[in-house]
């Protein structure tokens, strides 16, 4: 094993093969660098058999490619061949080239060959990963593979390693029946990073389900209000600042998701692409465009249905991989160009669908309007109870009178004034890190009750800028953490601040 082993061990130290999690190299190489001699042959009724060929006569062995029915040495005839057969992992080893023609130079060995990732899970580095390498590296010169992706074992809820005796055991083909395919394979992609075991749980499989139908309810209701036959984008100048939101917000997931493929994150990936179509798409975008969807036969209607379709369609491209069977036939059931989604070209991002400023005022807005209604709930105000709403900002590009539909539609509004200083004593205060929203108290409820919410928030706030204070004060970590964390926990610092400034202000008010 030796001299097979030594050029195997080289391809990994010099980087032609990595691991991914990198960690996994240091089981491929402690076992190869320590290689001992491998026994073989097995005795069991199917694999591989031998070639080895004994000869009655004069005991010769013959190793050959096709059967030998003559002697080399003496010219006998009595021969038999060695009735045990080749270790399963020797062939596995030739997998990578013997699945494509191999020793024949075939047309798929040519185009296929070397592959490029390997997926398995840990506990076979040793069994099969590293005799693929010498085994490629020996009869063909060439690596296998330049990736080898590990990923590890399921286990069952407790965390124990599925097995016959303990009947922990679970069926896939009962969970598909159960859940569907899609929603297996979106439990088993979330929640775990590379290289780490993973507890298979029904809530897993239930929350797999949820977002399935989420994904299918929100492309019922797009399919059942498109008219259009085809899907062309406004011209820019046409694009609301929710149409740009959305187009910009899923610009910036698309190339994310591509990096995060590319390095292998596919749980990262996958997250990223369900809170956008979960969050942006389904929760906000499709509530901010109604209006315009039900204004049938105008431009606006129609723009707005493009824009919907885009990007519904190119979002079901992104989740392709991880829900082929669902993502197929809601692309499908859009219009759409090419046969198959499978085949379809994977989203990337576009330099004319960048909007950052109105990507950063809709998140904005998005706040704001998402405070109002978890104050109001908070409050038990029922949103059929409509009140108006002051708006203070220093954002006058972003909160003015273009954005007041959304506060209409979604925030319960009866009128939205835009003012820089609000001065009666009587309003529920809600403030963001660009906005305060103030309502009358009058027309939602309860004194008592806010004032002691806003000194909660009051304490909130201040226990959070001490703690980010201290943590920033600490040389240690001001040190030896990378600048952008030190720079994003400044920034929530300076958020906290502003909160609790304009908190304090509604507390004088309310006091005064
Ligand atoms: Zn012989």
């Amino acid at each position: 094993m030796a001299p097979l082993a030594e050029p195997a061990i080289k391809a990994v130290k010099d980087g032609r093969i990595r691991f991914i999690p990198d960690r996994f190299s240091k089981i491929y190489l402690n076992w190869m660098e320590n290689i001992q001699d491998w026994c073989i042959s097995r005795q069991l009724w199917w694999g591989h058999r031998i070639p080895a060929y004994y000869c009655a006569d004069c005991g010769e062995i013959t190793v050959a490619e096709n059967d030998v029915t003559v002697c080399p040495k003496c010219g006998g005839t009595h021969l038999t061949q060695e009735e045990d057969v080749l270790d399963t992992w020797f062939s596995s080893a030739l997998w990578p080239f013997s699945t494509l023609g191999w020793p024949e130079s075939t047309d798929d060995l040519r185009t296929f060959f070397p592959t490029s990732t390997l997926v398995t899970a840990y506990d076979i580095i040793t069994f099969w990963v590293s005799k693929m390498i010498f085994m490629s590296l020996e009869n063909t010169d060439e690596i296998p593979f330049p990736d080898v992706f590990i990923h590890g074992l399921v286990r069952d809820e407790l965390g124990r390693k599925m097995s016959k005796s303990l009947g922990n055991g679970i069926d896939p083909l009962q969970v598909i029946d159960e859940y569907g395919a899609d929603a297996l394979r979106y439990a088993l992609a979330t929640g775990n990073a590379p290289g780490n075991d993973m507890r298979f749980s029904q809530e897993k499989m239930e929350a797999a389900r949820n977002f399935i139908n989420k994904v299918w309810n929100a492309s019922r209701f797009v399919r059942m209000n498109l008219t259009i036959e085809k899907v062309v984008l406004p011209p820019v100048e046409r694009l609301t600042v929710e149409d740009k939101w959305i187009l910009s917000s899923f610009n910036t997931l698309a190339k994310e998701v591509r990096e995060n493929i590319d390095s292998y994150e596919l749980g990262v990936a996958l997250q990223k692409i369900t809170d956008f179509i979960w969050d942006c798409f389904c929760d906000w975008y499709i509530e901010l465009t109604k209006a315009r969807l039900f204004s049938t036969g105008t431009q606006e209607n129609e723009d707005a249905q493009n824009v919907l379709a885009y990007v519904l369609g190119e979002s079901m491209k992104l989740l392709h991989p991880f829900l082929p069977f669902i993502t197929e036939e809601i692309w499908q059931a859009l219009p759409h160009e090419g046969e198959s989604i499978m085949i379809a070209d994977y989203p990337a991002f576009r330099d004319d669908l960048c909007f950052a400023s109105d990507e950063d005022a809709m998140r904005k807005i998005i706040a704001v309007i998402r405070a109002i209604r978890n104050r109001r709930t908070e409050m038990n105000v029922p949103p059929s109870k409509k009140a108006t709403v002051y708006i203070v900002s220093s954002n006058k590009e972003v909160f003015n009178d273009s954005i007041s539909h959304f506060f209409t539609r979604l925030a319960s509004a009866s009128e939205v004034v835009y003012t820089d200083a609000y001065q009666s004593d009587d309003a529920v205060s809600i403030v963001t890190d660009s906005a305060t929203a103030l309502i009358p108290l009058g027309e939602l409820i309860d004194f008592e009750k806010e004032l002691a919410r806003l000194n909660g928030e009051k304490t909130r706030l201040e226990n959070e800028i001490a703690r980010l204070g201290k943590k920033l004060s600490n040389e240690g970590f001001v040190s030896k953490a990378p600048a952008q964390v030190v720079e994003g926990e400044r920034n929530k610092l300076n958020a906290y601040k502003d909160e609790l400034e304009g908190t304090l202000a509604a507390i004088a008010k309310l006091t005064k």
